[in-house]
Order: C-alpha cells, then structure tokens, then sequence
C-alpha cells in the first residue's frame, strides 16, 4: 500500500512494534508449537509489505496468504525457503508457477491432489503442500470419505511431498461451542489417515482454547492485528491500529433539520455537527449509521445520520473541534473491537475494508 500524499481523509497509523510483540506473546501462548503468520488479504488491510519483513524479524517462518497472487506478492519480501501456503487451494493451470516459485498450495480435494501430484510427476520430484481435511466446518478441504479414499490408495500422493495437514475451526471463538472438542476429535482421527507430517489447527482463537488444539503449527491472524482473539473476553493483545478521520466543516443547525441522507436523524434541537472526511468506502461502515461514534480529545461524538460514501456527520456538542482537526474512529478511548461491535460487525471487516484513501503512518 502505497501511502495516500496531498490532504487525505483520514489518518490510519499501524503499530508495527504492536505486531512484533504481539507476534512473540502468541508464542508464549503457543507452548511449544510453531506459529505462523496470517497476512492474507493485505495483511489484513495492514499492508503486507509492512507487516511481513516485522514477522519475520520477530522470528515468523511460515506465512498464510489466500491466494496465489498474494504469494507472488510475498515471495520477494521474504528470504528464500521461508514457507508460503496458499490457503484458497490449486486452481487449475497454476501449477507450474506456484512449483517454479516454491509457493505451497493447501489441497482442498481430491481434484487438486491429483494436480498436484501430477504436477510433482512431471516435474520429477515431489512437491511440497499442505493438505486439507474438513473436519466439521463444511467450507475447505478433504471429506472424511476422501481421506479415507487417500488412505486406501497412497499412490495418489505420490509426487506430493506432505508437510502439513490442517483444518480450520467454525466456532473457535466460542470457548464454550461444542463444535470446538467435535472438531478436535475430527482432526485428530482424519490426520492419523494421512502422511505424517506437521499439523495445524488453531487460528487466533484456537490458540486460547488448551494445549490439545496446539499440535505443531498455530496459524493467527486477527490477534496480530490487536483483535481480541476471542470476543467478550478481555482482550489480550496490544493495539496496533489507530484511526483518525479530517474534520471538514462544522455547521450550526436549528431544532427541526433534518441530518443526512434520508433524514434518518432530525435536529432534536440546535446542533452543532462536525462533518468529517471518511465514510463508507473507507471502511466506515453504512450500518455505523445512527449508532457508532468517535473521539474528540476524549469526548464522544456520537454519529447522526447515516454514513455517506465520503463523510459521516457528528454531533460536535460544544466540544473545540474546528475544521482541519483529527477525531479518533479507533485508538485510545474507541478499541477496534467497539469500533466494530458499534457497526454490528467484527474487527477482521472493519480491517479489510480500510481501503487505500487513509494517509498510512507506519510506527
Ligand atoms: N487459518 C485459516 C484457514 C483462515 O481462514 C484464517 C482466517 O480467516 C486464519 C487461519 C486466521 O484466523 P484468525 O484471524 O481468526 O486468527
């Protein structure tokens, strides 16, 4: 991400010192298992580019993106042999470029384990992936009955070198979610079917749900972005995003005025609105309408109206804030998860939906 230049709407500042200690408290949580890095999506709407050179330095060797442009994208950033496995899977007709570029596809199905393994034929050695298997969460990966088929016939994995076999967990944020055990239990009985190698389970969450959902290889994303792992419990990594919007006008309004698109708020007496330089396309989400606020040295601000494309209203009260100033959307006093809950969504979306507008300072 290239920093915005000239008079940007806002102001988004990543903490990548947060990062890197946030990185080594997982470790801690991780007893003795590895721990990836998650930096799909643009690290998570971070900034990859950034994000990835602090990982590796806090001594990350493994990296998740989704897809195989993202790897491409990756690959130079980091040194030569460091893992890349691309969650998403093989897509037909990608396997040359991601055997040529060492890039290592998570098999999905049977279809890309043959690819692949035909892949690693061809080329004469085998080739190293992850393998998939569904273990509850009906979204990516092997089925038990194709699990089942790879056992009967090991061939099929001939010219595919097995390095890792995970899953992924549905509810993992629910401590108390059934699902969590049924899964392990899944896991446990599908990888004992296949190659022995690494396996991995937990994201973010499943690193806080007990030692047996460790095994070899964490793989967090959101909680190195300073999201609470699991939400309603007291979060325990550092912040790492602060967000701060222009202020671009400020009007007085009469008892009466109807507020924004839709008059979905009206002047329940004189106001005083702040009008600021962000809105939905920034990642300030439509349903904040009505609900969210922001920071005015410590002030609350609350929202009115609805959000538009490039601005959203405040209500400004009586506090000093003039055009030109900065109001805090997540920092200090508004955590990114409120920022999220306030817009009835969760941290991971606020993140992805930042967008390219803010000017990026990177601490
Ligand atoms: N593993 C897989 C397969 C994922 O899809 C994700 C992200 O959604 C992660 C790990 C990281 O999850 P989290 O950000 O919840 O730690």
């Amino acid at each position: 991400h290239a920093s915005v230049t000239g008079s940007a709407g806002g102001v988004l500042t990543v903490d990548l010192g947060a990062i890197a200690r946030n990185y080594r408290a997982l470790v801690a949580q991780a007893g003795g298992a590895a721990v990836a890095g998650v930096v799909k999506a643009d690290a998570y709407g971070l900034g990859m580019a950034q994000v990835a050179p602090v990982l590796l330095e806090a001594g990350c060797r493994t990296f998740f993106v989704a897809h195989l442009s993202e790897a491409l994208a990756l690959r130079p950033i980091l040194p030569e042999g460091l893992e890349i496995f691309v969650l998403n899977g093989l897509l037909p007709g990608d396997e040359r470029l991601c055997a040529e570029t060492d890039i290592r596809p998570v098999l999905n199905s049977l279809d890309q384990v043959e690819a692949w393994s035909e892949a690693g034929r061809s080329l004469g050695r085998p080739l190293p992936a992850a393998i998939q298997v569904d273990s509850g969460m009906s979204r990516l990966g092997l089925a038990p009955a194709e699990v089942e088929a790879l056992n009967a016939s090991p061939e099929r994995l001939r010219g595919i070198d097995t390095v890792l076999v995970m899953s992924h967990l549905a509810c993992g944020d629910e401590p108390d979610h059934p699902a969590n055990a049924a899964q392990l239990a899944a896991f446990r009985a599908l990888s004992d079917r296949l190659p022995r190698a690494r396996r991995s389970l937990a994201n973010s969450a499943g690193l806080f749900l007990g030692d047996a959902f460790r095994f070899d290889l964490a793989r967090p994303g959101i909680a190195l972005y300073g999201g609470a792992p699991t939400g309603g419990r007291p979060n325990p990594m550092m912040p790492v995003v602060r967000l701060d919007a222009r202020v671009i006008q400020l009007r007085e309004v009469p008892a009466g005025a109807g507020i924004g698109y839709g008059f979905t708020a009206v002047a329940e007496r004189a106001m005083r609105l702040a009008t600021l330089s962000v809105g939905y396309a920034d990642g300030w989400l439509r349903s904040a309408s009505n609900r969210g606020a922001v920071f005015y040295a410590g002030r609350k601000l609350p929202i009115v109206g609805r959000v538009s494309m490039d601005s959203v209203i405040v209500d400004a009260g009586d506090a000093p804030v003039r055009a030109g100033d900065l109001v805090e959307l997540i920092g200090p006093h508004a955590s990114l998860d409120a920022a999220a809950a306030a817009a009835g969504t969760i941290s991971y979306e606020i993140l992805t939906s930042l967008g390219s507008r803010y000017e990026r300072r990177y601490i």
